[in-house]
């Protein structure tokens, strides 16, 4: 049965969708077998992999809303070894859908109950909020990722995301676990990244990833090329440590 994880911040522009494109492709460039789930109304992740958003006849909206078969949805991306569930800007009017549809928040569950087993890894990059899109992202996943940007304010909004995690654990998903902390966007020329470390270190102890994402511009850049760092530059330290990343989590089973 393969992993399912949710990289998962309410707070937008701390590396999601950059950890979930990048983490993916180097999963599956180690070899393993790879789904990403996009279910931000973005779509960034979709674009990140090559996907041509005009060319989706049916996306994530379609499972969770209209119970489309998610074998039905999944395309192949520019990696090999890795398939994902697009989103489309259709996707805005879910969250709203969904508040008076029957067991609205354990509908991604069920649609990767049908696929799980093909996959070593489900990588879900959510949007940035706790509404329902995340809440089914929580209830699907065995495990987390919460990525934590390097600056002032690190910690700001996590309290409530780990007690909507804890209404989860209770209500929905017992088996939930807070796989880790990633630190991203690290500038190692500034102290506050160092004292921003410490501090996420103090907080959560040894639930915070070794691996630290520094800046780094290929990161930035490669979306625009709809490729993960790894193919766009593989010498680049942005696919150096995304790929330390993903040998992490590889051994974190
Ligand atoms: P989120 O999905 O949490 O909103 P993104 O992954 O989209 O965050 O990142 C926000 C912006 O920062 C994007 O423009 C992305 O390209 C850029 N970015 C993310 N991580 C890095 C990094 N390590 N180095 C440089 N730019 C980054
Ligand atoms: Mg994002």
């Amino acid at each position: 049965m393969g992993k399912i994880i949710a990289i998962t911040n309410q707070k937008g522009g701390v590396g999601k969708t950059t950890t979930s494109v990048n983490l993916s492709a180097c999963l599956a460039y180690l070899g393993k077998k790879v789904l990403l789930v996009d279910i931000d109304p973005q779509g960034n992740a979709s674009s990140g992999v090559g996907i041509n958003k005009g060319d989706v006849e049916q996306c994530i909206y379609d499972i969770l809303v209209d119970d489309v078969d998610i074998r039905l949805t999944i395309k192949e991306t520019t990696v090999e070894n890795l398939s994902i569930i697009p989103a489309t800007i259709s996707l805005a009017g879910a969250e709203i859908e969904l508040v008076s549809t029957i067991s609205r928040e354990v509908r991604l569950k069920k649609a990767l109950q049908d696929i799980q087993d093909q996959y070593d890894f489900i990588i879900i990059d959510c949007p940035p909020s706790l509404g329902l899109l995340t809440i089914n992202a929580l209830t699907a996943s065995d495990s987390l990722i919460i990525p934590v940007q390097c600056e002032y304010y690190a910690l700001e909004g996590l309290s409530q995301l780990l007690s909507t995690v804890r209404l989860v654990q209770k209500h929905l998903n017992n088996r939930l676990l807070i796989d880790g902390v990633l630190l991203t966007m690290l500038d190692a020329r500034t102290n506050l990244g160092i004292q921003v470390i410490e501090e996420v270190k103090k907080y959560f102890q040894d639930k915070v990833y070794s691996t630290i994402i520094p800046r780094n511009v290929r990161l930035s850049e490669a979306p625009s090329h709809g490729l993960p760092v790894i193919l766009y530059d593989p010498k680049s330290r942005g696919a150096e440590v995304y790929l330390d990343l993903a040998k992490e989590v590889i051994k974190n089973g």
